[in-house]
């Protein structure tokens, strides 16, 4: 079988961002009007052509959404663990070189997150940590996992990557989901973004999700940090490896999550900022090009902005959040992971759910779903 290396290595960036661009009206038009919408088809939903049919591809992505999950936003809230991290990645606060304070909770600190979420009413929780040999470990990771998942219906974990035997035994434990963001798409330069630690080996990273597919995993998260590269080009590498492993692990589901890069976020490299009408052309694109696929929004997108993308073809969404390990007992304690420009509690975000005509939905009902469709 063909791993995902050997098939992006048969693409050259390049080529691909020159063929986005010579996407013209008439490219656009056939993708909107086809019912089994191919890659070609996406080039063309993202291309810049396609600019000038926001509104049209907007209607479509709401319908689509509407009609597979209803008008239904799913909520769920991250824990860090940790942020001692090995990997040099320059657009992160948790980077080795950045002179922080570290912090790796205990038992019972992690005991104590757990109330205070609880009391949040969330049922869907993200564990995160650095990634870190040391401090959080495989087996840190694991006893992490069955300290937490008995209070809560839906465990996801955003980690370091592993092999399939260990991603078997964390699912044995209760873990639901992994996210393992490949950050860009394009091998030369993902060097320079991740110059230090094992997230520096693109390959390994990238044959992540194939481990834990392999593990029989319920659900992947994959994504791109919006920023690093040209998001075109980007996605349509993210579109490819998500068409990758839909048709080698059919039995999976798969969500994409969307971060975007803020201008304050101290990236010295700016060129390849996205501005909100193409981040709502993605959101669009991506779900007129995969109608089952969940689409996760951060709390880096600002308030009124997250509002307006609710109805475009989110299905999921994050309140309250705090991005420093601690942070729902002590939030001044340690730097945060990244900046929050939603900082509205649940409740809030709740009401203005409701104010759309939406239903939040604390509990995770995709496993019945998965269940109904098998
Ligand atoms: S992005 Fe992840 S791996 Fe990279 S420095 Fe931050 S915490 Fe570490």
């Amino acid at each position: 079988m063909k791993t995902f290396s050997d098939i992006l290595n048969q693409y050259e960036w390049e080529n691909i961002r020159e063929r986005i661009q010579l996407k013209t009206t008439t490219d656009v038009i056939n993708a909107l009007s086809s019912q089994n919408r191919s890659i070609e088809d996406f080039m063309a939903l993202v291309s810049p052509a396609a600019s000038f049919f926001i509104e049209e591809m907007a209607q479509q992505s709401h319908a689509a959404t509407v009609k597979r999950f209803g008008k239904t936003i799913q909520m769920f809230i991250p824990m860090y663990l940790s942020n001692e991290c090995q990997n040099i990645c320059t657009y992160c606060g948790f980077s080795l070189g950045n002179k922080i304070p570290r912090k790796t909770l205990s038992e019972k600190e992690i005991e104590k997150e757990i109330e205070l979420i609880k009391e949040l009413g969330f049922d869907h929780i993200l564990v995160l940590t650095g990634e870190d040999r040391i401090h959080s470990d495989f087996n840190y990771i694991l006893n992490s996992i069955k300290k937490i998942k008995p209070h809560f219906s839906n465990l996801s974990i955003e980690v370091q990557p592993f092999e399939q035997d260990e991603y078997e035994k964390l699912i044995e434990a209760g873990c639901d989901a992994v996210l393992v963001y490949q950050e860009t798409y394009n091998r030369n330069v993902y060097k320079q973004y991740h110059t230090k630690g094992k997230k520096s080996n693109f390959d390994y990273r990238l044959q992540t999700p194939d481990r834990l597919g392999k593990a029989g995993i319920h659900k992947i998260g994959i994504g791109a940090l919006l920023g690093l590269e040209d998001w075109r080009t980007e996605v349509f590498f993210l579109a490819l490896h998500l068409r990758y492993l839909q048709k080698n692990y059919w039995k999976t589901q798969y969500s994409i999550s969307l971060p975007r890069i803020r201008p304050a976020e101290g990236v010295d490299d700016t060129q390849y900022l996205m501005n909100d009408k193409e981040f709502v052309q993605l959101i669009c694109a991506l779900r007129l090009f995969d109608g089952e696929i969940e689409l996760t929004l951060s709390t880096r997108e600002a308030e009124g902005f997250r509002e307006k993308l609710i109805p475009l073809g989110i299905t999921n969404l994050s309140a309250g959040a705090k991005t420093n390990p601690g942070g729902y007992d002590k939030p001044d304690e340690s730097l945060e992971q990244f900046e929050i420009s939603d900082e509205r509690s649940p409740e809030e975000m709740k009401k203005v759910i409701s104010a759309l005509g939406y239903e939040t939905v604390w509990k995770n009902w995709d496993k019945g779903l998965a269940f109904h469709k098998s």
